[in-house]
């Protein structure tokens, strides 16, 4: 993968100018004729021009959603038939990996091997798995108490689905929302996060070619105070999908009420990830890097929290110091890098700023801590930060930064740690290094999160559910778990007297 195949990219898919958006099978500009820029993070060149979806477009795109969902051929075809469209999508995106993974790079930041070897891949498998759903969802018959009755129940669609997506894993978090809906039935209009809309619109591309009939998928990119929320409030939409912040969670709470719209959510997190002293520490050091720098910290499961027993506490501390030392940081593009830039100029300013708020609070700066700005690296790139002499009460060790900065914190014993770890607002995932099977599992019971990763961390498949306890969200993504999400049972009596 080389900067050739961004070459193309750039000459291909961004040809259009401005890239459209996708309502009723067509390809149109927005209602307003307004467009907006979509940013190489890496660079911070202007990549494209993006039809600027509002309230009027979003109206257009239900309207055709909804006539997709009542009387379009979707609702007459087969479960086995929307499977195979969802298998033939899978293979379409495989064809054109190459190119996805450099269209997410260019537009996100990621380093390539990773939008290569994870992010596409992960979501040509996330459509393969939910292609073979369609044809599984199956009712119950009930045993009921009373005589001459036959009772039984059907999963149907819910209906128009509006789903809002962010920006830090763009393709995948797309096929999160769009493969269980239309597994399931749903019509959908999709709204990509205003930082990095190319890759669902390029998606929207191939789900017309995959040949899904006008209206099941439309895409509108548009910002998150006019099309989301005019998405959210929109009375004739029947479900609410969303993965951003809590923040912005609670508002679409808020907005889904007028017409109590069904809603889940993804939201923040701030994940403690717990190193024991019998852990097998070189294995355990590699994973906090891991968990904390991984897409240069923009994960909602990061392990921001780093709890580590005091007896190995100075040796895991510089362990993850070296390695966040010798990460290459640089350009998504280059083959080489490890660390990509921060998605944007705003979410750069917002990290520092909590490298501030840190330092302010009596922290002290193990290693980062800075922008890198350069000749070679103009973008929003940000050295790997490590922070010591943390409090638990310090706002850098209570909420979400969305960047590569850990907090590293000593604890003495379980008991300690388990209700240190729990005292968050969040409960989205959590990691346990350790050899001992008694601490990995009364762990595993006791933290209050969506997912335990134990001697690992960030593993994500697409039969594996995956959500949030307290405030890191409702329901669950993935597994057979999402389909209750996009399904609503109705029961049948039939009187056979
Ligand atoms: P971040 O703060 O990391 O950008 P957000 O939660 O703000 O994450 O964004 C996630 C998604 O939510 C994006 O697609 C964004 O456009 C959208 N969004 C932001 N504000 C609103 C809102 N008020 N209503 C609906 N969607 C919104």
């Amino acid at each position: 993968m080389t900067t050739n195949t961004a070459n193309s990219v750039q000459s291909t898919f961004l040809r259009q100018q401005p890239v459209k958006m996708l309502i009723g099978g067509q390809w149109v500009e927005s209602t307003s004729g307004k467009t907006f820029a979509t940013i190489n993070p890496a660079t911070t060149e202007v990549l494209a021009q993006v039809a600027e979806g509002e309230s009027e477009d979003i109206n257009r795109a239900v309207a055709a959603a909804r006539k997709a969902f009542e009387s379009g051929p979707w609702p007459k075809m087969t479960p086995s038939q929307r499977g195979r469209l969802l298998w033939k999508l899978a293979d379409l995106l495989e064809a054109h990996a190459e190119e996805f993974a450099a269209l997410e790079t260019l537009d996100n930041g990621k380093p390539i091997k990773y939008a290569k070897g994870g992010d596409v891949p992960l979501t040509v498998d996330h459509f393969r798995y939910f292609a073979g759903w369609a044809s599984k969802l199956e009712g119950e018959t009930i045993p009921v108490s009373i005589p001459n009755m036959f009772t039984y129940t059907l999963r149907e669609p819910l209906g128009v689905v509006g789903q809002i997506i962010p920006w830090n894993f763009p393709l995948q978090m797309a096929s999160w929302k769009l493969a269980p809906a239309l597994a399931c039935g749903n019509t959908v209009v999709l709204k990509p996060a205003e930082q990095t809309p190319l890759t669902a619109l390029r998606l929207g591309e191939l789900i017309c070619e995959a040949g899904f009939p006008d209206g099941v998928v439309n895409i509108v990119p548009g910002f998150g105070e006019t099309a989301g929320a005019a998405l959210a409030a929109h009375p004739d939409v029947d479900k609410i999908a969303f993965t951003g912040s809590t923040e912005v969670g609670r508002k679409i709470v808020q907005a889904s009420a007028g017409n109590l719209k069904k809603v889940t959510l993804e939201l923040g997190g701030k994940s403690p990830n717990i190193i024991f002293p019998d852990a097998d520490l070189k294995y355990a050091v590699r994973g906090a890097m891991n968990a904390i720098f991984f897409n240069q910290g923009q994960v909602c499961t990061a392990g921001s929290r780093l709890f580590v027993h005091q007896s190995v506490y100075e040796q895991v501390v510089s362990g993850l110091a070296e390695y966040a030392q010798k990460m290459k940081i640089g350009a998504g593009i280059d083959p080489a890098s490890d660390l990509g830039p921060l998605v944007s100029q705003e979410q750069l300013e917002r990290v520092l700023g909590y490298v501030e708020s840190g330092k302010h609070e009596g922290a002290s700066v193990v290693t980062g801590g800075e922008r890198v700005a350069t000749q070679d690296l103009a973008g929003y790139f940000m050295r790997p930060t490590v922070f010591d002499d943390v409090q638990d009460e310090m706002r850098i060790a209570r909420e979400e930064i969305f960047g590569p900065v850990v907090v590293a914190l000593p604890f003495e014993n379980v008991e300690e740690v388990a209700v240190r770890a729990n005292a968050s607002i969040y409960g989205l995932a959590a990691g346990v290094w350790t050899s001992d099977v008694k601490i990995a599992h009364k762990m595993a019971s006791t933290l209050k999160a969506g997912v335990v990763w134990v001697n690992t961390y960030n593993m994500f498949d697409a039969a594996a559910p995956f959500g949030g306890y307290k405030q890191s969200g409702y329901g669950r993504e993935m597994g057979h778990a999402v389909l209750d999400a996009y399904t609503q049972t109705k029961t049948v009596w039939m009187g056979l007297r």
